[in-house]
């Protein structure tokens, strides 16, 4: 952690985690089952004071977001709730395109708290991988877990064959005994929630270096920081750019445009750099006809006599459905 001592009686720390957060909040005022599973989602800023031969890029950094949940549940709903989380984390890699493995670990030697609650969720945990990928599908790590409950990894390889980790769904006995949580159940008793701490993206730094090794900085439209470079040749053809890039930003895309004199190359070029998935060039024809000239990433020759609109439209619904390939004929 990293600690700020403050005066003589009070040191102040960086927030390392969000779990205290998500307890004190279940445990504000009594709890019912009928309320459970609650969810608390916490994307914040956290800490972690790093070595720093341990820092790497947005790998491993000292200061980040976790897309972090803390869900409190029934011990018979932790079977459902984990397939639920299994289906968010599916639609989300798959939104990138990623495939990913699923690491389940169990309980430790210096495991804490009830044998036959962990035995019941590694058995719910294996259930649901089995059913999600198959049964050789996921990978055991047999005393791998925290002493206080199971958990499942999602990571990926990457181009390189690198493994990354990503995702973690975890299950915790131990927490809601040590906070005394507890919510009045159907007959009547109070009984000990089972805690969920879970991430899907992870960290939300190391994502981002993730998802750009992956695609070698070559990112999908909807993902491209700048969707569309926009290149007038000369300035007097400025006035139609700027219409082309009205046209594109109320369609909400990203552009780009400089209208410098400067080279045309030069300008065309500053967007390859910078891997624009498009880069539309606008001359005399182009503001005449009202069409672009469209250049995809990767390509030396452009698709000359583009409608203006069939662009516009063709692009905003690569974004809206997320498209991972760039299309290359607007016809
Ligand atoms: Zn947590």
């Amino acid at each position: 952690m990293f600690v700020i001592p403050s005066d003589e009686n009070t040191t102040y720390a960086m927030k390392p985690m969000n779990c205290p957060n998500a307890i004190n909040v279940f445990r504000s005022r009594q709890r019912s089952y009928r309320e459970l599973p609650i969810r608390y989602s916490q994307t914040d800023v956290i800490h972690r004071k790093e070595k720093s031969g341990e820092l790497n890029g947005l790998f491993r950094v000292q200061q980040f977001h976790q897309d972090d949940a803390h869900i409190f549940v029934e011990e018979s709903g932790i079977e459902a709730e984990i397939s639920d989380i299994m289906d968010i984390a599916k639609t989300i890699y798959g939104t990138f395109g990623l495939t990913y493995t699923a690491e389940l670990s169990t309980r430790p030697d210096d495991y804490m708290g009830d044998l036959e609650l962990w035995n019941k969720a590694e058995e719910s945990l294996k259930a649901i991988l089995t059913h999600k990928f198959g049964a050789d599908g996921f990978e055991i790590n047999e005393g791998d877990g925290a002493f206080y409950g199971p958990k499942i990894d999602l990571g990926m390889r990457d181009c390189l064959g690198r493994q990354w980790q990503m995702g973690t769904i975890q299950l915790d006995f131990q927490l809601p005994l040590n906070f005394d949580l507890k919510y009045v159940a159907e007959d009547g008793s109070m009984k000990r929630p089972v805690m969920i701490h879970r991430a899907i993206f992870g960290s939300m730094e190391r994502f981002i270096g993730i998802i750009t090794e992956h695609f070698k900085g070559q990112f999908p439209f909807w993902l491209a920081p700048v969707e569309v470079g926009v290149v007038p040749i000369r300035t007097d053809h400025n006035a139609y750019a700027r219409r082309v890039v009205a046209a594109l930003e109320d369609a909400g895309i990203r552009t780009d445009a400089d209208y410098t004199d400067q080279n045309m190359k030069n300008k065309i070029r500053h967007h390859k750099e910078q891997r624009a998935p498009y880069v539309l060039v606008i001359g005399d024809s182009e503001a005449q006809n009202g069409t672009v000239s469209v250049n995809v990433r990767g390509s030396q020759e452009s698709v000359r006599g583009v409608p203006l609109e069939s662009f516009v439209r063709r692009a905003a619904e690569m974004k809206k459905k997320h498209e991972l390939e760039l299309e290359v004929e607007f016809g």
